[in-house]
């Protein structure tokens, strides 16, 4: 998984921010409660699954040693970075009406929190973030795997298995993969220093940092407003509210950090000694994460999958926006881990959830693990070989039995319905080869002309309240969308489109969708939350990027139209790095070229690489750098501010479920 956000503010006001929810319309005061062709879906549910099998609870309790109360963790000031006493509701035992019981069972796996004891010399802390961080037990100190998304509940967490085991230092931490909720709170295990000087290292999987850091700076404002669907961090947690992520809670709301890793692995597998643990590391790129890696532990016969295992169906394709992954890649992977280490492993771990014991047990999860995402990937491309498009695809698949009957495989995080038109997506992309689908008008104008053709939103929205009556909410959904659309003031039918949303998040077994659905019922209903204009970039993620990605995050806020007819050669040297561009606009693009300087430029620049990292933080504007000597221009200082003026910025509280005020 993971939401990219950067820096503590961001994380306080985009992650619930206490102060800011104080001020946000109460979602909760208006929810609704389920109706009838709600309460007899979620019925159904409980008749069709096997609740009865309690193994999961089992597992995730096994080896429990203590956790800090209520799961609290404080950051600066007191503020809540994480606690598990919003999700004291779920203890009761039967689903409410309002939540789907399969993905309730999920949610109250997910509350179990603490320190946990794996087998001899491995713990695990679970519960006190979204993921998890295993701690294993070297000859003089600790191998930490994996380091949560913020630092305040890395640090607490590593606080909580000091108080139960001896004190020793911590000798290398391995980041599983390039996702933040894995190495966000490093800072939280370990100091820069320590690593800086050598008594730390740090391990990753080849291409972790280009990979960590890449998708938050290009294309961050959008994944950052996108995520608050997926996570639903500003709906309140309760029966009608948010209630689980899908494989972990929610996110936490602490400090991101980031350091950068000492030692890379590169071989396809590639075995360790690490102050006497012996760890066989497996790469497995273009799976859960474009970089990451499994580890082996031999001596103690520990898996621990990272994230290509999980206790639900994860996604190929993630709501919150990401390139698709490779299905076909990440099922073969499992395979080579089954056939590798299936016979030789008493206890699998991951990086998030409760592990699983027991050769047998572990052998069926796996193949499992692997079938389901086999099985996504051949039926959705056979399909797509007859023809079918893909909504055809996620209506006509169904798991067979003996998959969907199978707690693991659920679709709590990912689903089996987006993940198909993942695997459309990834070999056929977005065009369904109906050209009627090629050039439609857009949402707006579309519409409008249906509102008109369906006689009037008076019309529609009485027939859509019989269709609501009747349980058809996919439906009512869809056409008060187009309502909405037409006319984002028309009350009734935002109300309409709201409940309609609302009974779908009642019934969804996916907690992502729960999330989805009900912040799209909570826009319809109080509009787009003001959010306050932060930063996507932070001094972290800043230092870990190349100039080169800098000037392409600036070429990505280039607007076209400013930029019109427009000309100018820049010239960049930067004194500390000794890096050397050339930035050139015309026809409304702009581009750079490495380690060359231009003959005719308008304007050099030269500076250091930190004070255009202050300026891209805000902490200071070109002409302050300028005038204090940082930055010297040689030619005309116009161009800079002229370019510069052409950037957009980029607002986090862009509509979703209403037209956009101005088209850009
Ligand atoms: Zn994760």
């Amino acid at each position: 998984m993971v939401i990219w956000i950067s820096r503590p503010a961001s994380f306080a006001i985009l992650l619930v921010g206490a102060a800011w929810l104080l001020t946000a319309p109460s979602a909760s005061a208006q929810a609704k409660d389920a109706e009838p062709a709600t309460r007899q879906a979620n019925a159904e549910v409980l008749r069709s699954l096997p609740f009865a099998d309690r193994t999961d609870f089992d597992d995730a309790q096994r080896g429990f040693v203590a956790s800090l109360p209520d799961g609290l963790v404080l950051g600066d000031g007191q503020r809540v970075v994480w606690s598990m006493k919003p999700y004291a509701f779920q203890q009761q035992a039967a689903a409410p009406a309002t939540v789907n019981p399969s993905l309730w069972r999920q949610a109250q796996l997910d509350n179990l929190h603490g320190l946990f004891k794996v087998t001899d010399r491995v713990y695990q802390v679970r519960g006190l973030d979204d993921s998890n961080i295993t701690i294993v037990e070297s000859d003089t100190g600790l191998i930490v795997i994996d380091a949560l998304l913020s630092a305040e509940t890395a640090r607490a967490g590593m606080e909580l298995y000091y108080q139960h085991r001896p004190r020793k230092p911590v000798v290398a931490v391995v980041f599983t993969h390039a996702h933040a909720d894995h190495f966000g709170g490093v800072k939280g295990v370990v100091s820069e220093n320590d690593v800086r000087a050598g008594r730390v290292k740090i391990f990753a999987p080849d291409h972790f940092t280009e990979h960590a850091v890449t998708e938050s700076i290009i294309v961050g404002n959008a994944i950052r407003r996108r995520g608050m669907y997926q996570f639903g961090p500003l709906l309140p947690p309760g029966e009608r509210g948010q209630i689980d992520a899908g494989h972990g809670k929610t996110v936490s709301r602490g400090t991101f950090t980031l350091i950068a890793p000492t030692d890379l692995i590169t071989d396809s597998y590639e075995l360790r000694r690490i102050d006497g643990v012996d760890i066989e590391f497996h790469l497995v790129p273009g799976s859960e994460a474009p970089a990451e890696m499994t580890l082996y532990f031999p001596q103690f016969k520990v898996l621990d999958m990272a994230e290509d295992t999980n206790h639900t169906m994860h996604n190929l394709y993630t709501l919150r926006g990401a390139e698709v992954r490779d299905a076909r890649l990440w099922s073969s992977y499992l395979g080579e881990a089954l056939d590798r280490y299936g016979d030789r492993t008493d206890v699998l771990i991951a990086q998030h959830q409760w592990p699983t014991w027991g050769g047998e047990k572990i052998a069926t999860f796996l193949k499992r693990q692997r079938d389901l995402y086999k099985f996504i990937h051949d039926q959705s491309v056979r399909l797509l070989n007859h023809g079918y498009t893909p909504n055809e695809i996620a209506e006509t698949l169904r798991m067979p039995a003996s998959l969907a009957h199978d707690w693991s495989t659920r679709g709590y995080y990912g689903t089996l319905s987006h993940n198909a038109k993942a695997v459309y997506q990834k070999y056929l992309g977005w065009y369904d080869a109906n050209p009627a689908n090629l050039s439609p008008l857009p949402p707006v104008e579309q519409a409008r002309k249906a509102v008109e053709y369906m006689g009037g939103a008076d019309a529609a929205i009485a027939r859509a309240q019989d269709d609501f009556k009747a349980g058809n909410y996919r439906w009512v959904a869809s056409v008060m969308n187009q309502v909405v659309f037409a006319d984002p003031a028309n009350r009734k039918a935002r109300e309409l489109g709201a409940d309609a949303l609302e009974q779908l998040g009642y019934q969804t077994e996916a907690a992502t969708w729960r999330n989805a659905y009900l912040m799209g019922a909570m826009e319809l209903r109080t509009g787009v939350p003001k959010l306050p204009a932060v930063s996507a970039l932070s001094r972290e993620i800043l230092k870990s990027v190349s100039v080169d990605l800098v000037f392409d995050f600036l070429a990505v806020r280039l607007n076209a139209e400013a930029a019109e007819g427009k000309a100018i050669v820049i010239n960049w040297t930067f004194t500390d790095t000794g890096d050397k561009f050339i930035v050139n606009l015309e026809n409304s693009a702009l581009t750079h070229l490495s380690g060359k300087l231009a003959a005719r430029a308008d304007a050099g620049i030269t500076l250091t690489r930190e004070t255009l990292d202050s300026i891209l933080l805000k902490r200071k504007t070109f002409p302050d750098a300028i005038a204090a000597g940082e930055i010297k221009v040689e030619g005309d200082p116009g161009k800079l501010g002229e370019l510069m003026g052409m950037l957009d910025e980029f607002t986090l509280g862009f509509p979703i479920v209403e037209p956009k005020q101005a088209n850009r």
